[in-house]
């Protein structure tokens, strides 16, 4: 039994590679997060061998009965996390929570109603090519054109009119809460079932710090890498005792063979993390980092620069960069700041008149930074670092002076430091 960096050197040095990426890079991705080693080891374990098809207890394989510990730990813990009566902690991914979600509640061919993706949506909401906008007739709800805030009159127009099953409420690009309370009643006014994406702003829920769409949703779904900062993977939750078992019958055998328990494994141990402190006091980090770059980038300097911040700022982890006054575009911008060692993505804005693959916006998030220690000093120091690279024109020298300041906060908050 080799270790990898003789079984597989190709493979080795791409890891190492990107682990020096990470380490020597600042990640400003908001859906990106650095998982504990803790949470790494258990998903590197040999819960990777296991078949385990079935639910603690109920299995359709032998041999589960430490798969069953580690399962049942992880559905105990996620649902004192956000307080639901029911989980399931199987699906592979955020996509396949939704799509287990909605064969659940959905017969093909129903109307859903979700935020365009063109407008902070994900694709798992209705987009066209996605399964979601296949196998459902997909009613798609905007933000309004001057506040960019979801718009709610909208909403309750849409329903009223199409009489949707579901309506879906979440997003991948947004900066502010949504109304839980009025979805909800939007929802029972047409007798829509209410499914709550909150793959972004978990960790915010289970730290206190947003509201909790789970007493207001028949379904929530949610990633756990994002925020939350686990592995990659998905959960569903409900209080509908009536729901519990069409959501585990819709996993598996709806849309999975066997779980993978090593991933279960490690969401279990980002749960426990996840219900401490010190996960409370990064939650707030990551809030005063994005609301450190929003307030950098509403000053004169950058403002001047066509540059602003959609809905003039944020109440969640992630700041959207509006750039269509810009020279710059989103590829530009993207581009600009990753010769620099900040990472970024473009993302498109609501009403963006360039096409997807060059987009008029940035989005910026915190998590992965404050996971990595930043407090107010670092996300001043890369909010300025961000407004002069987006506003100076850049030189041999002016590149080198912002990487130099990038390295030194790398380096002050060592990634890893016993990885190899
Ligand atoms: N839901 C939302 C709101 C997301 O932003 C994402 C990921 O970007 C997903 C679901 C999908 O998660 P995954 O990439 O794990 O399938």
């Amino acid at each position: 039994d080799q270790p990898l960096e003789q079984l597989d050197p190709e493979i080795h040095a791409a890891i190492g590679a990107e682990l020096g990426r990470q380490r020597d890079t600042l990640e400003l991705i908001a859906s990106e997060n650095f998982a504990p080693s803790a949470v790494m080891e258990a998903q590197g374990s040999v819960l990777t061998n296991k078949y385990a098809e079935g639910y603690p207890g109920r299995r359709y394989y032998g041999g589960c009965e430490h798969v069953d510990t580690v399962e049942r730990l992880a559905i105990d813990r996620v649902k004192e996390l956000f307080g639901a009566e029911y989980a399931n902690v199987q699906p592979h991914s955020g996509a396949q929570a939704n799509a287990a979600a909605m064969v659940a509640l959905l017969e093909p061919g129903d109307t859903i109603l979700g935020l365009d993706l063109a407008h902070g949506g994900h694709l798992t909401h209705g987009m066209r090519l996605n399964y979601s906008g296949k196998l459902y007739n997909v009613v798609p709800y905007h933000v309004g054109e001057k506040d960019f805030r979801v718009d709610m009159a909208e909403v309750e127009r849409l329903a009223l009119e199409h009489r949707p099953k579901l309506i879906v409420a979440g997003w991948s690009a947004y900066p502010l809460h949504l109304d839980f309370a009025e979805f909800r009643r939007i929802a029972d006014l047409v007798g829509a079932s209410l499914m709550v994406d909150m793959a972004h702003f978990a960790g915010l829920v289970a730290a206190g710090l947003h509201p909790n769409p789970v007493p207001h949703a028949d379904v929530v779904t949610t990633t756990t890498h994002k925020t939350l900062g686990g592995p990659r993977g998905g959960v569903i939750l409900t209080n509908r005792a009536d729901l519990a078992k069409r959501l585990n019958s819709a996993v598996f055998p709806g849309q999975q063979g066997g779980p993978l328990e090593h991933v279960i494994a490690a969401k279990a141990v980002s749960f426990k993390v996840a219900a401490s402190e010190e996960f409370r006091d990064r939650q707030e980090r990551t809030l005063e980092g994005a609301r450190i770059l929003a307030g950098r980038l509403l000053a004169d300097d950058v403002q001047d620069a066509g540059i602003t911040v959609l809905t003039g700022g944020t109440q969640v982890h992630l700041v959207l960069v509006d750039l269509r006054d810009s020279e710059l575009d989103g590829k530009q911008a993207e581009d600009r700041l990753h010769s620099v060692g900040l990472t970024v993505n473009r993302n498109a804005v609501p009403f963006d008149p360039r096409p997807p693959m060059v987009s008029s916006g940035l989005r910026i998030g915190t998590p992965a930074l404050a996971t990595r220690g930043f407090g107010a000093d670092e996300f001043t120091e890369v909010a300025d670092i961000i407004a002069a690279a987006l506003t100076e024109k850049p030189t041999d020298e002016t590149t080198a002076s912002l990487r130099g300041r990038v390295a030194d906060l790398a380096k002050a908050f060592p990634l890893y430091p016993g990885a190899k």
